[in-house]
C-alpha cells in the first residue's frame, strides 16, 4: 500500500478526484502534509470523513516511538517504527544558520561495515520513497525553525536504494513541496453540488513576516449584490502587515470565475478608504505555448513576489508609517493597537 508521501502533487490531486473531492481538496491536503508536517488528526480545515479514507487508504507510514534530545533542544534523536514493522533512526540538528536532518534510506544494511552497528545486523529491507520523505516531515514537525538540509547518513546505504533516494530527493526539492513557493494569498471558489451555483468563497491569507495562516470564508448568500460582483463588508480579524492596524475592516467585492476574473479589496478605517488593491485576471486555455509564456514571464515568481513585498515595506518604512506589533507579542498591561478579533461572516 502507497503511503500519502509516495505521492506527486498530481498523484495526490487524481486520487481525490476520482474520491469525488473538488479540485481545491488536493491543495488543502498537500498545503497541510507539506507545509505544516501535519498528521491527519491535525488537519482541521479538513472534513473527518475525508480525514478517515485518507488514512485508511493512502495512510502516514512512519511513528514516532520516542525521541531523545540533547543540546537544549537543539539536537533531536527519534526512533520511527515503519508500516508497524522495522524500527528505523532519523536525527535533527539545530545550528545557528542551518537545520539539518539524518534520514535512513534502509531498515539495516547490506555493506557490514565492521565499525557500525547497523552494518552488523545486515539488511532488513529498503526503505520507499514515503518513508524517506516522511522522516523529514516528522522532524519539521517538532522544529521551530524550516529544516534547510537533508543528509542521508542515518541507517542504510543509500545508493544501494538508488532509485527511492533519487525520488525522495525531487520530492523534498520541488518547488511545491519543501521548496520555495509564497502565496499572499489564495482564493478558493467553492461551488454546489451542481457545480455551477458558486456557494462561497474562501481567502486564505498568509502573513509575510511571521508565516501564519488565516482564511476568512465569504458565503455567497450573506453578500450584497453590485452588478455581477459580490461584496462583503466585515472586520479585519488577522494580522497581516507591521504596517497595517488590526482596527481596520475590510471591504471586497468578486465576480464569479467567468472569462474574466475581478477582486477589489479595500481596507478601511471608519469609512475613510486606507488601502485598496484590485486583481484583474483573463482567462486563456491551458496550452503548452501558454504555459511556455508564462514561465518565461515569470521565472523566479516566489522570489519576485518575496522582493516586491519586502521593496514596498522598506517603501512604507521611508516614509516613516507608524509599526505596529504582531498582537501577541504585545505585553499584558502595555497599550494595545488592536481590537478582539472581528465579526467575520461567517
Ligand atoms: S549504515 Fe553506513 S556505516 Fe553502517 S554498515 Fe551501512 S554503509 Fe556502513
Amino acid at each position: 500500500m502507497s503511503t500519502v508521501y509516495d505521492l506527486s502533487f498530481a498523484q495526490l490531486a487524481e486520487r481525490l478526484g476520482t474520491w469525488g473531492e473538488p479540485s481545491f481538496r488536493a491543495k488543502q491536503v498537500w498545503s497541510q502534509l507539506w507545509k505544516r508536517a501535519a498528521t491527519y488528526d491535525a488537519m482541521s480545515d479538513v472534513a473527518p470523513a475525508l480525514r478517515e479514507r485518507l488514512a485508511a487508504e493512502l495512510p502516514l507510514g512512519v511513528e514516532v516511538l520516542d525521541e531523545r534530545t540533547a543540546d537544549r533542544g537543539g539536537t533531536r534523536k527519534a526512533l520511527l517504527k515503519l508500516g508497524g514493522t522495522h524500527v528505523i533512526e532519523a536525527v535533527l540538528m539545530g545550528y545557528r544558520d542551518r537545520v539539518t536532518v539524518c534520514v535512513s534510506s534502509q531498515a539495516g544494511c547490506a555493506m557490514a561495515c565492521t565499525f557500525c552497528a547497523t552494518g552488523q545486523a545486515g539488511l532488513d529491507r529498503h526503505l520507499d520513497t514515503g518513508e524517506i520523505v516522511e522522516q523529514v516531515m516528522r522532524a519539521q514537525h517538532g522544529s521551530p525553525q524550516r529544516v534547510s538540509n537533508v543528509v542521508f547518513m542515518g541507517m542504510g546505504e543509500p545508493l544501494a536504494n538508488y532509485d527511492e533516494t533519487l525520488r525522495a530527493i525531487r520530492l523534498l526539492t520541488h518547488l511545491r513541496t519543501f521548496g520555495h513557493c509564497f502565496n499572499p494569498v489564495s482564493f478558493y471558489y467553492c461551488y454546489a453540488a451542481d457545480g455551477v451555483t458558486l456557494d462561497t468563497i474562501v481567502a486564505e491569507i498568509t502573513n509575510t513576516p511571521w508565516k501564519e495562516r488565516h482564511s476568512y470564508v465569504l458565503p455567497v448568500g450573506r453578500a450584497e449584490r453590485h452588478g455581477r460582483a459580490l461584496r462583503w463588508e466585515f472586520a479585519k480579524a488577522f494580522h497581516v502587515s507591521p504596517f497595517e492596524a488590526m482596527e481596520r475592516g475590510y471591504a471586497w467585492r468578486f465576480t464569479a470565475p467567468g472569462d474574466e476574473l475581478r477582486v477589489h479589496m479595500d481596507v478601511l478605517d471608519g469609512v475613510r478608504r486606507d488601502f485598496d488593491a484590485t486583481l484583474v485576471l483573463e482567462r486563456q486555455p491551458l496550452t503548452g505555448p501558454n504555459l511556455a509564456r508564462v514561465l518565461r514571464r515569470y521565472p523566479a515568481m516566489t522570489l519576485r513576489v518575496v522582493a516586491a513585498i519586502h521593496w514596498q515595506a522598506f517603501l512604507i518604512f521611508l516614509r516613516q508609517n507608524p509599526v505596529y506589533d504582531h498582537p501577541s507579542t504585545r505585553h499584558a498591561g502595555a497599550p494595545t493597537r488592536t481590537r478582539s478579533q472581528g465579526n467575520l461572516p461567517r
